[in-house]
């Protein structure tokens, strides 16, 4: 079998529907005009929450400019904390739609509860599956019938077994639109909010035929951080990034210390293009930047 040797297929034996095989080597999820895992690097951005209409629109359309496909901003929130905000629900999903209509980026916005599911796919072009929620059966199944293209993000303490696990939990209620995410870990390393484990998208290129986008906000929590974080995720193989972009991230209602504003987001990206240029390159030739397993066994 070409790219995936047999201890891999082993370890992973209990989702194999999450592995490549002969016949599948790469899954390509269309979203609205383009795709994700095909030969475009594919860039989402925008604020951690959604805010207020000023707040989305600008940050809609200066991520457009700087070349996001896709706009992130949560209307239900997570929260470390239960009297921190928690999102503006419905409302925050008819900003989004708002802002997909006035600048064409797609939209992806997090699930928490199934009883949101219906109301949340009419407005998300993708759900997210928060790092939260990733060991919720319950949910996963429910928004992976849907039938909306699906953001997994990896749990703060899961396994990649883990994470495959929920994938498999989707491509078994017959969805198979899955975009896994790698957002950084909890481990003994305090100094950053998380453990970026970028080496797990290299793994996970090799062995799965999922697209695999990286989060460097939420994996490293410092917007110093951020580009480089973004650049070790796309030399490792993404095939896109996830960025939190506000325009005051100092007044941000959650996750700025995390938060590009427009100009270093530009910057960013300015910088990343000739990284996103090889590759696309390897993306084009098909797929993982590694060597086959084949040939490294
Ligand atoms: C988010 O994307 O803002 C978020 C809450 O992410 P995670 O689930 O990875 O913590
Ligand atoms: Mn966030």
């Amino acid at each position: 079998m070409r790219g995936l040797n047999e201890s891999w297929q082993d370890r992973f034996a209990e989702t194999p529907g999450v592995l490549k095989s002969a016949w599948h080597q790469q899954t390509v999820v269309p979203v609205l005009d383009f795709e994700i895992g095909g030969s475009e690097f594919i860039t989402v951005a925008g604020p951690c929450s959604v805010e207020t209409e000023a707040q989305l629109l600008a940050t809609a359309h200066s991520v457009r400019r700087s070349g996001a496909r896709i706009l992130r901003g949560g209307a239900f929130k997570p929260r470390t904390s239960p009297y921190s905000f928690q999102g503006l629900g419905l409302e925050g999903l008819k900003l989004l739609d708002r802002a997909r209509q006035e600048t064409g980026l797609a939209i992806v916005t997090e699930v928490m509860s199934e009883t949101d599911i219906d109301l949340v796919a009419e407005y998300a072009d993708i759900l997210q599956i928060g790092s939260r929620n990733m060991e919720n059966d319950s949910l996963i199944v429910a928004a992976a019938r849907s039938g909306r293209p699906m953001l997994l993000k990896r749990g703060l303490v899961a396994t990649v077994a883990d994470l495959f696990r929920a994938a498999q939990i989707a491509l078994d209620n017959g969805n198979s639109n899955i975009i896994l995410c790698e957002r950084g870990i909890r481990t003994f390393e305090t100094a950053m909010r998380n453990t970026f484990d970028a080496a797990s998208i290299a793994l996970i290129k090799q062995i799965s035929h999922l697209p695999v986008i990286a989060d460097p906000s939420h994996a490293t929590g410092r917007r110093d951080l951020v580009p480089a974080a973004a650049r070790i995720g796309v030399a490792a193989g993404a095939d896109g990034l996830i960025v939190e972009v506000h325009p005051d991230p100092d007044t941000a209602w959650s996750d700025g210390d995390q938060s590009l504003d427009f100009e270093q987001f530009d910057a960013m990206m300015l910088s990343l293009a000739p990284w996103i240029a090889l590759r696309e390159g390897e993306m084009r030739a098909g797929g993982a930047c590694d060597l086959d397993a084949a040939e490294v066994a």
